[in-house]
């Protein structure tokens, strides 16, 4: 059994963490303090994604992506979650289920979301249905061979910057017809109602859209009317895997910086290190971090290996639920290490420790991971988590 990670490999995250610390970093502070990034600066960094080889890592070579591997991309997620800010949102991701796309679809949405001419943002949440989408009210009627869609949307990460929404709607208002569709923008009757402001500093927005009677041929349909669900599975298995990477990362960066000030800072005569109880929480969050890395790696190695694709939902809530609250202890640690100046907004565990919140609420929350993971152990006993098959 080697566990050895390959040469090409290694470069590849050594490739991620420059663009992470001379790309991103750089920009944390002004995002934080004015709360944005002027357009030219977002300009630059879509370049410098460009220009560094990491618009689209999960997609295919032929659709204009980097073709990178699951592990590849975890490796790469891993070094961009180290940015506040959200800043590794600069970094696209073009929706998994595009690629199963029509010729069309791929011709005009996916190939341009690669290369960056376009963007997408995934919007399922409503008021009424978060945790429960069968709950959702927004509707696609069918109407003189035309769909017709009306509801609102809430929470659509990126929504300002993207160009498309994907839309998860019920077609005649079934639940049972849970369906996903291509909305461009600029279509009549799409609007944006509010644009809240959230817990973290975050380089886009989280804009609330209105649809009213927004007209749609077939060619705006994903895949097949009933297939929501299914098609978005993919979407959240690859989510969940990049969050638990973004959270390794945040974690990495926060016990870093810590453990760096433990080390230079003096009270009573001797650098804190020296405390039992700074030591203590440092160990804690160095094997804290080594649990997590051994497992988002292990899952992301298996589902390159074609792990059954059952098993892969499984151990992607696993690894999302532990990983994200994982982070949010370590890097509260981080945070008391630094006493007061953990505190300070421009002390980046400050703002890691905002940020990694919310890891705990979307793309399922932790309830919502752990009722998957107790749902699995009922049907198939406790082998999915405590076999290594
Ligand atoms: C910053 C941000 C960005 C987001 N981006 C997007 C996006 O781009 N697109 C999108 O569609 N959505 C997005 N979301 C929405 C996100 O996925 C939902 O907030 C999340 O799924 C939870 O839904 P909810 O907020 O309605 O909470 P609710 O579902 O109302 O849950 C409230 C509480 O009840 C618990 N709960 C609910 N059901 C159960 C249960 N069965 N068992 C135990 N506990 C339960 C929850 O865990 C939670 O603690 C985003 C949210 C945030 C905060």
């Amino acid at each position: 059994m080697d566990l050895t990670i390959p040469k090409a490999d290694l470069a590849l995250k050594a490739r991620a963490r420059s663009f992470a610390e001379t790309v991103l970093f750089p920009r944390e502070l002004e995002l934080e303090l004015n709360g944005y990034l002027p357009e030219a600066a977002k300009a630059g960094l879509k370049q410098a994604v460009i220009d560094h080889g990491f618009n689209a890592i999960n997609h295919a070579k032929e659709h204009g992506g980097q073709g990178l591997s699951i592990f590849q991309q975890t490796l790469v997620n891993e070094e961009l979650g180290k940015a506040t800010g959200a800043l590794w949102a600069a970094v696209w991701h073009p929706a998994i289920p595009l690629r199963l796309g029509t010729k069309e679809q791929i011709r005009g949405y996916l190939v341009p979301s690669c290369n960056g001419q376009r963007r997408g943002a995934y919007a399922i949440t409503e008021s009424g249905a978060g945790s429960d989408p069968r709950l959702v009210k927004t509707r696609a009627d069918r109407r003189n061979g035309r769909y017709y869609l009306s509801g609102e949307k809430w929470f659509v990460t990126s929504g300002d910057a993207a160009d498309y929404l994907i839309v998860h709607a019920h077609v005649d208002g079934d639940p049972d017809k849970p369906t996903l569709f291509l909305v461009d923008k600029a279509l009549p009757g799409v609007g944006v109602k509010r644009v809240p402001k959230f817990m973290h500093t975050y380089l886009f927005e989280h804009p609330e859209f209105t649809f009213d009677n927004v007209e749609l041929d077939d060619s705006k349909l994903l895949g097949k009317t009933g297939q929501g669900f299914e098609l978005t599975k993919d979407w959240f298995v690859e989510a969940r895997l990049q969050i638990a990477a973004n959270c390794l990362g945040a974690s990495i960066r926060a016990a870093e910086i810590a453990n760096a000030h433990a080390a230079q800072r003096v009270q009573f005569g001797r650098p804190i290190r020296d405390f039992q109880a700074i030591e203590f929480m440092l160990a804690d969050m160095a094997v804290e971090i080594m649990a997590t890395k051994s497992m988002v790696y292990r899952v992301a190695w298996e589902i390159d290996r074609g792990m059954d694709r059952k098993l892969v939902h499984a151990r992607a809530s696993a690894v999302k639920l532990y990983a994200s609250e994982m982070a949010g202890r370590v890097i509260d640690k981080a945070l008391q290490i630094f006493g007061g100046r953990g505190y300070m907004r421009e002390n980046p565990v400050e703002r890691l420790y905002r940020d990694i919140r919310v890891d705990r609420i979307w793309e399922g929350t932790s309830e919502i991971q752990r009722a998957i993971i107790g749902g699995q152990i009922k049907k198939r006993g406790l082998g999915p988590y405590v076999d290594w098959s």
